[in-house]
C-alpha cells in the first residue's frame, strides 16, 4: 500500500505553538508527515537552518510519524522527491490568505499532481507569529504560551549573545 505523505513547509524562525498545533492536528491526516524547513537565506533568519531543524525535532519528538528536514530550491521539486502528494499550510487571519492563495495556485500550475491543503489556526494562536515572538524576546517579554520551552530558552540565549556583541 502506498503511504500518504504530507509535507508541512515553512521558515520556522523559530517554531511557535501555532505551528505545533498545525503539526499536532495535521499529522493525524497522514501516514507520515515531514516538516520541511526552507533555508530562506533571503529572509535573513535569526536562527540558522541547523538551529531551526534542531528546535523542531525537540518539540515534535513525541510524534512517531513526524520527521524534520531542511530543503533548498523549489518546494514542488522537494515534494516530488519525497513522493508526497500534499503540501499542508496553516491559515491565520485574512492577511495570510492572499499570499497563501498565490503560492498554492503557482504551485498547482507548476505541478498538477500536488494538492495544497489548508488548516485553520486554533483561535488562541490566530495572532501568534514568529516575527512577533522574536520582537517579544528581543524586548525581554514573557514567552510562555507562545513557544515551547526549548525554543524560549534558545531565544533568550540568542538575544543575550546578540546584546553582548
Ligand atoms: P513561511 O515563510 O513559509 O510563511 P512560516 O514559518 O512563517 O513560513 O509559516 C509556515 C506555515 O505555518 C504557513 O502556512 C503559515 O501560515 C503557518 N502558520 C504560521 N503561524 C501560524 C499560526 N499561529 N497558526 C496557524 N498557522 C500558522
Amino acid at each position: 500500500m502506498t503511504k500518504h505523505i504530507g509535507i508541512y513547509p515553512g521558515t520556522f524562525d523559530p517554531i511557535t505553538n501555532g505551528h505545533l498545533d498545525i503539526i499536532e492536528r495535521g499529522q493525524k491526516l497522514f501516514d507520515e508527515m515531514i516538516v520541511a524547513v526552507a533555508e530562506s537565506p533571503r529572509k535573513g533568519t535569526l536562527f540558522s537552518i541547523e538551529e531551526r531543524v534542531s528546535m523542531i525535532k525537540t518539540a515534535t519528538k513525541k510524534y512517531k510519524n513526524v520527521s524534520v528536514e531542511s530543503f533548498k530550491g523549489l518546494l514542488i521539486d522537494y515534494v516530488h522527491k519525497k513522493n508526497a502528494g500534499v503540501i499542508l499550510r496553516g491559515l491565520r487571519v485574512i492577511s495570510d490568505f492572499e499570499y497563501e492563495f498565490q503560492m498554492a495556485l503557482t504551485n498547482r500550475k507548476l505541478a498538477h499532481d500536488i494538492e495544497t491543503v489548508f488548516m485553520m489556526t486554533k483561535e488562541e494562536y490566530a495572532y501568534v507569529s514568529s516575527r512577533f515572538i522574536k520582537e517579544i524576546a528581543r524586548l525581554g517579554g514573557n514567552l510562555k504560551g507562545f513557544v515551547p520551552q526549548n525554543v524560549s530558552k534558545k531565544l533568550k540565549e540568542k538575544y543575550k549573545t546578540q546584546k553582548s556583541v
